[in-house]
């Protein structure tokens, strides 16, 4: 595939130089974008390309992954890795159906590893995403609803950006949207109004709001 390149990146596990495939940037082409944020690409899809199995090892990751403390690392090598598939298609062209099955395996991972419960969300609402892609509109519910739930508990325990991995503002968009998807509109009404009231909310996340919220209310004859 022209448009995809060979991208170098360390493995958190092993620490070694090892080379996925992505999307070239000047190939990047968007469609259109959905009200919850997914963005529908015309060329090769940026989403397919972003776990990585590393080649040396077999460890999945994601470049949003942090370091690995030493008792993960043992679990790893001991129970983890040696159980882990080596994918072909981690080095070429993917489909959605494998990207999907990287993904699933990321979030494996992650949360073996302990990443942020921000990562692993996030992980959750891509899987949501390809299944929409795919057409199958249950699994992309259910994972949806896991995310929502995972979101809601960062929330309640939120501290600031970099310790719980999200900026409150697009935490908070974030949940409005996925009550949207879910078509729960007393929470999604709750949601867009915490975020309208705020003083704290961004100019760009309340214009975000107010177009998904008037979205919705077309949608729903609100
Ligand atoms: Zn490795």
């Amino acid at each position: 595939m022209p448009d995809l390149y060979l991208k170098k990146c360390r493995c958190p596990y092993c620490l070694k130089e090892t080379e996925t495939k992505r999307v070239l940037s000047r190939h990047i082409r968007v469609d259109k974008t959905d009200r919850d944020g997914m963005i529908h690409y015309k060329g090769s899809n940026v989403y397919y390309y972003e776990p990585v199995q590393c080649t040396h090892c077999r460890f999945l990751f994601h470049d949003t992954f942090g370091k690995l403390p030493p008792d993960v690392r043992e679990t790893l090598a001991t129970n983890i890795l040696p159980t882990l598939p080596i994918l072909p298609f981690a080095a070429t062209e993917r489909t959605a159906d494998q990207a999907l099955q990287l993904y699933k395996l990321c979030l494996y991972t992650a949360q073996i590893t302990r990443q942020k419960d921000a990562i692993q969300a996030m992980l959750g609402v891509r899987i949501a995403w390809l299944y929409r892609l795919i057409g199958n509109h249950e699994q992309e519910l259910l994972w949806m609803e896991r995310a929502v739930v995972k979101y809601e508990a960062l929330y309640e325990s939120y501290t600031d950006p970099v310790d719980t991995g999200i900026p409150e503002d697009v935490l908070l968009l974030r949940l409005a949207d996925l009550h949207a998807v879910l078509e729960r509109t007393t929470e999604a009404r709750t949601w867009y109004s915490v975020i309208f009231q705020s003083k704290t909310v961004s100019d760009r996340v309340k214009k975000d709001a107010r177009h998904h919220w008037e979205l919705y209310r077309e949608q729903h004859d609100l």
